[in-house]
């Protein structure tokens, strides 16, 4: 399924001695979105390749932080081990994108693998920025003021 690529196969601006390899599908990102596009493409054909490109060794279901909040579910119920989430068909490697190259069909890891791809499918979440409301970071977890959006503020709601 994976085939490492040499690096004469691609353009110049891949260093020699780096390893690259090629996958059908890739997806950057094993939260709800990753894992459900894998799952969905993976029931329409079994032998599709399929890589997920995901740092965390944990899967928050992030959702059910709402009944976190509500005294319904505790905050371990939400938390699950990555690799029992990832579809048996597809290959989980745990790392980051650090860099897309989309003219060459290529990106780039933290540990420093070059992969390249027929298709890309790019669901790595969003980034809170708490501190556009100056003092909202360290005002939250106290005084009543709380929000289910960050990992254990839930539990403060
Ligand atoms: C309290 C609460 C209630 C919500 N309720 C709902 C709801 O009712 N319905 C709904 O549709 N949505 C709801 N949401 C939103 C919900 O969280 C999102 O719909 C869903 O989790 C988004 O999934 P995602 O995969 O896009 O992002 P995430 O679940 O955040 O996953 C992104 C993943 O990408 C990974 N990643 C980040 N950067 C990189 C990188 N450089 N390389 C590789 N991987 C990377 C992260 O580690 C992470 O695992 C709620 C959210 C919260 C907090």
């Amino acid at each position: 399924m994976v085939s490492p690529l040499s690096a004469s196969a691609t353009s110049e601006s891949v260093d020699p001695s780096e390893q690259l390899f090629h996958h059908q599908i890739v997806i950057v990102g094993g939260g709800s979105a990753g894992i459900t596009v894998a799952a969905q493409l993976l029931k329409r054909s079994r032998s599709l390749d399929i890589l997920i490109i995901e740092p965390s060794e944990q899967h928050y279901y992030q959702p059910a932080w709402t009944l976190v909040a509500g005294g319904c579910m505790s905050l371990e119920e939400t938390v699950q081990p990555q690799k029992d989430q990832i579809p048996k068909a597809a290959i989980w490697r745990q790392d980051a994108v650090t860099q897309f190259d989309p003219d060459h069909n290529r990106l780039r890891t933290q540990a420093g693998t070059v992969l390249s791809y027929d298709y890309l499918v790019v669901c790595p979440g969003i980034q809170i920025d708490w501190d556009q409301i100056p003092g909202l970071k360290e005002a939250l977890g106290s005084n009543g003021v709380c929000s289910n959006y960050a990992i254990g503020g839930a539990t403060y709601t």
